[in-house]
């Protein structure tokens, strides 16, 4: 009978199965030989109390029975000959979206603004190195969506939302490893993420599904309250009876294109705020209690929040060995973000730390209604931009000198490739959210001795953490509350945050969407 156990190991033990199976066999009582296959159910590293440990849950099967494990199975039918579906954009919650479709019999066509993963990876370059910025194909926009330059964490708090574990097998089939099936923080890392898009592109064609890149939605069309298709930029109609509206936080224009349409949206909260990068071996320090970072252990990371006058300022999208990058989405704005190699061996560990926002702080803002929200952002962005002095340099602090109010008359070294320029951020930030984030530094600093210094650097703005929208919908239908067919999923519809939920909610969308044609 397979048994299931929790063993505490040293980190150099964790890193090596006879260890592993050797520690199996002392708590079993048994020889080394009797145990024939395990598993690892759960990996995670405590830190806490001076000292660092790695739990594990293990299943264990004796020699000669039957090895099992209870991944989930996919069926992907052959959808050539059936009933359309339009999926617009082709991150996360698109190509999830996608797969279930195919589950149910329903051909996905799926349309995205941009361009297929290896030419996006071309645009981006240009990006960085000559600060040429395609508005249509970037961090955020193209094939695997925001998700593709990513850390590729993936990991959610969402998980009433859904089967999480079934998104893991799904990107384990399309090639990750099997350590995100287990790990406590798994992820994938931006080299390995493209690989990955590339193999749901070729099983979703394979199946019978289409993808037509360079192609912006630019109208979405309505008739008598019934979705009817969509118009493309090159004037193309493609036409069904339900749509799948997954643009992401980035797509300005759809929101535009819904209020034109009276199709209805909503203001929601969001956060904004900067990226602090500090050196990795600092953190480590920190983490890991002064004792050096043996090669068994991951980069360290860390996850702070802290209330501060009714508003949560707290880190966002931490990345350990990760690089800051430009994630705007047009030539006017700067906007940073942070990614990492799956090795997580950089010099810098970056996070996103932001305030919480609120329609009670964009009274000025007002007389934008409902993009509200989205104003205020692009606002931001565009000062960004200014104090980045009119290129995709980030406008720049040393810490402490944020925090104590300072000029910076020097910056240290970066990862963010198109440079910095010094910037007394205050100066331009509004105060409910300066304010704020001097003081969350001040008590991170508190609770992790050494956060607080000047060897680490805020760059501006770090603006699309979620949407300022959502557009609304039926939450048991989950098609929008006026428009029959219309479905809108993930980020840029305000039901998710980040690669598992929303994928996740691609998924659910794909479920409403087949109740619906069958009804
Ligand atoms: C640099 C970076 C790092 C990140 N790191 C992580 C991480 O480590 N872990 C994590 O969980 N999340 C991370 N995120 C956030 C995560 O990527 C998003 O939450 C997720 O991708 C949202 O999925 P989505 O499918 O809803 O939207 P998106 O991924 O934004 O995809 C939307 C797609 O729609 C397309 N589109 C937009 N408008 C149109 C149009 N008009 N016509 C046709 N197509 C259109 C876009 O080109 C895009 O491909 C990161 C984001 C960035 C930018």
């Amino acid at each position: 009978m397979s048994k299931e156990l929790n063993l505490i190991l040293s980190p150099e033990q964790a890193s090596s199965n006879e260890a592993i199976q050797r520690a199996i066999a002392k708590q079993l009582n048994c020889s080394y030989t009797d145990i024939g296959h395990f598993i690892i159910r759960r990996k995670s590293i405590d830190a806490r109390r001076g000292k660092v440990q790695v739990n594990m849950g293990i299943r264990v099967f004796e020699q000669g029975e039957d090895f099992f494990d209870d991944a989930p199975v996919f069926q992907y039918r052959d959808v050539r000959n059936s009933e359309p579906v339009i999926i617009v954009g082709a991150g996360p919650a698109g190509l999830f979206a996608a797969l279930q479709l195919m589950e149910l019999g329903y051909k996905p066509v799926i349309v995205e603004r941009g361009k297929e993963v290896s030419q996006r990876k071309r645009d981006i370059a240009m990006l960085n190195r000559e600060h040429k910025l395609n508005s249509d194909s970037n961090y955020a926009f193209g094939e695997g969506g925001a998700g593709t330059f990513s850390d590729g964490k993936l990991y959610t708090r969402a998980k009433k939302r859904g089967d999480f574990k079934r998104v893991l097998y799904a990107l384990y089939n399309h090639g990750a490893s099997p350590e995100i099936l287990y790990e406590a923080h798994p992820h994938i890392g931006t080299n390995k993420l493209p690989r990955i898009i590339v193999r749901i592109r070729e099983n979703i064609l394979q199946h019978g599904g289409e993808i037509i890149f360079n192609a912006r939605v630019t109208d979405i069309l309505v008739d008598s309250g019934k979705f009817s298709g969509v118009k493309l930029s090159d004037g193309a109609v493609l036409n069904a009876r339900a749509c799948i509206l997954a643009t992401g936080h980035s797509a300005r224009d759809i929101y535009h294109i819904l209020l034109k349409q009276n199709i209805k949206i909503e203001a929601k909260p969001f956060a904004m705020g900067v990226r602090v990068e500090h050196p990795q071996p600092l953190i480590d320090s920190i983490q890991y209690h002064g004792i050096p970072r043996s090669s068994y252990l991951p980069a360290a990371s860390y996850s702070l929040v802290q209330q501060v006058e009714n508003r949560g300022v707290y880190s966002f999208c931490m990345c350990p060995g990760g690089f800051i990058v430009p994630a705007a989405t047009e030539p006017g704005e700067v906007v940073v973000n942070g990614m990492s190699p799956s090795l997580r061996n950089s010099k810098w560990a970056n996070s996103g730390i932001v305030v919480e926002i609120r329609m009670d702080d964009l009274v000025q803002y007002s007389q934008f209604g409902e993009l509200a929200g989205l104003e205020f952002q692009h606002e931001l962005e565009r000062l960004a931009r200014e104090n980045g002095s009119y290129g995709v340099q980030a406008p720049a602090q040393r810490l402490v000198d944020f925090v104590d109010g300072r000029f910076s008359s020097s910056l240290p070294a970066c990862s963010y490739i198109p440079g910095l320029n010094s910037s007394e951020m205050n100066l331009w930030l509004p105060s409910h959210i300066g304010k704020r984030l001097q003081e969350g530094f001040r008590a991170f600093g508190e609770k992790m001795k050494g956060f607080l210094t000047n060897e680490a650097v805020i760059l501006g703005v770090e603006s699309r953490t979620s949407s300022p929208i959502r557009v609304p919908r039926n939450p048991e239908t989950l098609q929008h509350v006026e428009i029959q067919g219309l479905f809108p999923a993930g980020e840029g519809a305000g039901y998710a945050g980040g690669i598992v939920s929303s994928a996740l909610d691609g998924a659910k969308c794909a479920e409403g969407v087949a109740a619906f044609l069958k009804s």
